[in-house]
């Protein structure tokens, strides 16, 4: 008799282990757990969500005729710990051996080898094919290379997969469409809502005992409208393909107020926890182009978000891991400040950014990037805090994926390995990209001083005391040359205001 171990992330048919169990014989263990690998208390709406799929996902399974052994969260004999459960089972009855699908979670992995080692279990760990690229691929491209460049990781994948290739050339000629996937909509919008199902039965069991349990958690739990079985998801897929995916290449950087899911496909938390494949997704986006005469730029932009950076994160992550977690390449120190929890302050992008997470457990990548990140960067934030704080309140969060994406992306904490130049902007980059400065106290042309937008000043302070780290920095040196040129005035008056700004947070 085998134990099937089948983690939180894994609820997919397509799981490896399938292949390698016996009906008739093994038996399938699946935990809930609360903090996900380490203490962290998620988004009321982000357990209900882990939570009601699992349970679904097991009651599909016993139906198929699997023997399922499942932990409810709210079982008085569940010790909380996903290892001590395991280690439960394994002492209660004579397992031969234990079989599970690589766990997508680094320290997960560490705990779940160690402690089969130390029961001397016969353990067999497969790789997680659910991903595109393997992580012996990643590390053949990152060989000998000091910074790596998704864009290069990316048209090998195109190819690897042949997707929106013609022949050996890129569909259209170019790789990347991105340049055309800037712009910002005008007028009335009308955009096709997110997807919508009501809680069942399930689902309303999970509410009520999440509400009960976790109330202290951030986050609220109403609306829930999320699938949480597959063949919902894939509704929610199609949903996206069919109604969104023509605009998302011309407003994939726009922030509306009031418009939290824009014209983004909203499946990144399917995909991570195994309800959606990647590559049907991509195949599924590829095939409007040719049959629907969808725009390249929506399609393309759309693909290279999934073949390009999701893969190419994951890779970063299992190369540079358990390192890539002390990182703080420009020494950030400040605490993460109170108004990321409660969405209080007079900076609209940011409260309007803060509400949206709170609600939805979703903001879009570029709300994610260039407000609630851009800020954290320019504010000097810890990396383990602000790390912390996307960990908890995404749906799609797990930290293969949040932390590369939080200290390479937004912070620069990586010294370059994962980005070319820090994302640091001013209040100009969010006016053009939002309408969120027509309804903010500050005003964005004011570059210093109490209505100044803090943005404006806390970017060019960030760039004077990073001045040892970044200068050498080719793509930002530039700015280091209008540094160099400014009136002494102008600088004391940014520092100034800047002072000013961060003691007070
Ligand atoms: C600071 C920061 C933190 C992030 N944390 C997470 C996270 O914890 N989990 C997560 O899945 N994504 C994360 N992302 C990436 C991205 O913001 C989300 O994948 C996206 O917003 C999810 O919404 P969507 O499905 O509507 O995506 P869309 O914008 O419609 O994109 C389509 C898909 O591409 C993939 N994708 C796009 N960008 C990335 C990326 N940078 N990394 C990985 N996948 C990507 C996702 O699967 C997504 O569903 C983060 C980005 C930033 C800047
Ligand atoms: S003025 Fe500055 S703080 Fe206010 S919304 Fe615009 S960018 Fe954000």
């Amino acid at each position: 008799m085998q134990l099937a171990l089948i983690m939180y992330d894994q609820l997919s048919h397509d799981l490896p282990t399938f292949r390698h169990i016996d009906k008739a014989k093994d038996v399938i263990l699946m935990v809930e757990v609360v903090d996900l690998t380490t203490h962290v208390a998620h988004h009321k709406k982000k357990l209900v969500f882990i939570f009601s799929a699992m349970r679904h996902f097991a009651a599909h399974l016993k139906r198929d005729g699997f023997n399922v052994i499942y932990r409810q969260i709210d079982d008085p004999q569940h010790s909380g710990s996903l290892c001590e459960e395991l280690e439960k089972e394994i002492s209660n009855r004579d397992y031969q051996s234990v079989i599970y699908t690589h766990p997508s979670e680094y320290t997960d992995w560490i705990n779940i080898q160690k402690l089969l080692k130390s029961r001397a279990v016969d353990a067999r760990c497969l790789d997680d094919a659910r991903f595109l690229a393997t992580e012996e691929e990643f590390k053949d491209f990152a060989h000998d290379k000091k910074q790596l460049r998704m864009e290069y990781f990316y048209r090998q994948m195109r190819k690897k997969y042949n997707i929106l290739m013609n022949h050996d050339e890129p569909e259209g000629g170019k790789w990347n469409y991105d340049a055309e996937n800037r712009k910002f909509p005008k007028g009335q919008l009308d955009i096709p809502p997110t997807y919508h199902k009501d809680p069942d039965e399930i689902t309303q069991a999970v509410i009520e005992c999440v509400s009960e349990k976790f109330s202290h958690h951030f986050g609220d739990i109403m609306p829930f409208h999320l699938a949480v079985t597959r063949e919902d998801a894939l509704i929610a897929l199609k949903k996206f393909i069919e109604q969104r995916l023509e605009h998302f290449g011309d407003f994939q950087d726009a922030m509306v107020q009031g418009e939290p899911w824009m014209y983004h496909a909203h499946i990144s938390f399917y995909i991570n926890i195994g309800l959606l494949n990647p590559l049907e997704c991509i195949k599924m986006a590829e095939s409007t182009y040719y049959h629907k005469g969808y725009p390249l730029n929506a399609v393309e932009g759309f693909i290279r978000q999934i073949l390009g950076w999701r893969e190419y994160i994951r890779g970063i992550y299992w190369l540079k891991m358990p390192e890539y977690k002390t990182l703080n390449f420009l020494s950030a120190e400040r605490k993460l400040p109170d108004f990321y929890w409660t969405g209080d302050t007079p900076m609209n992008c940011l409260a309007q950014s803060v509400k949206e997470t709170k609600n939805n457990a979703y903001a879009h990548h570029i709300q994610r990037l260039m407000v609630l990140g851009n800020f954290a960067l320019l504010a000097g934030i810890h990396p383990d805090e602000i790390n912390n704080w996307y960990w908890i309140v995404y749906l799609d969060a797990y930290e293969w994926v949040e932390l590369p994406n939080v200290s390479g992306m937004v912070l620069f904490a990586d010294g370059g390995l994962l980005a070319s130049k820090p994302y640091a902007a001013g209040g100009s980059y969010i006016n053009k990209m939002s309408n969120y400065c027509q309804s903010c106290q500050f005003k964005v042309a004011v570059k210093t001083g109490e209505d100044a937008c803090p943005f404006n000043y806390l970017y060019w302070d960030f760039l004077m005391r990073n001045q040892k780290e970044l200068s050498n920095n080719p793509r930002i040196a530039m700015m280091y040359r209008t540094i160099a040129k400014m009136p002494q005035e102008k600088i004391n008056a940014i520092k100034d205001s800047a002072d000013q700004f961060l003691s007070q947070l």
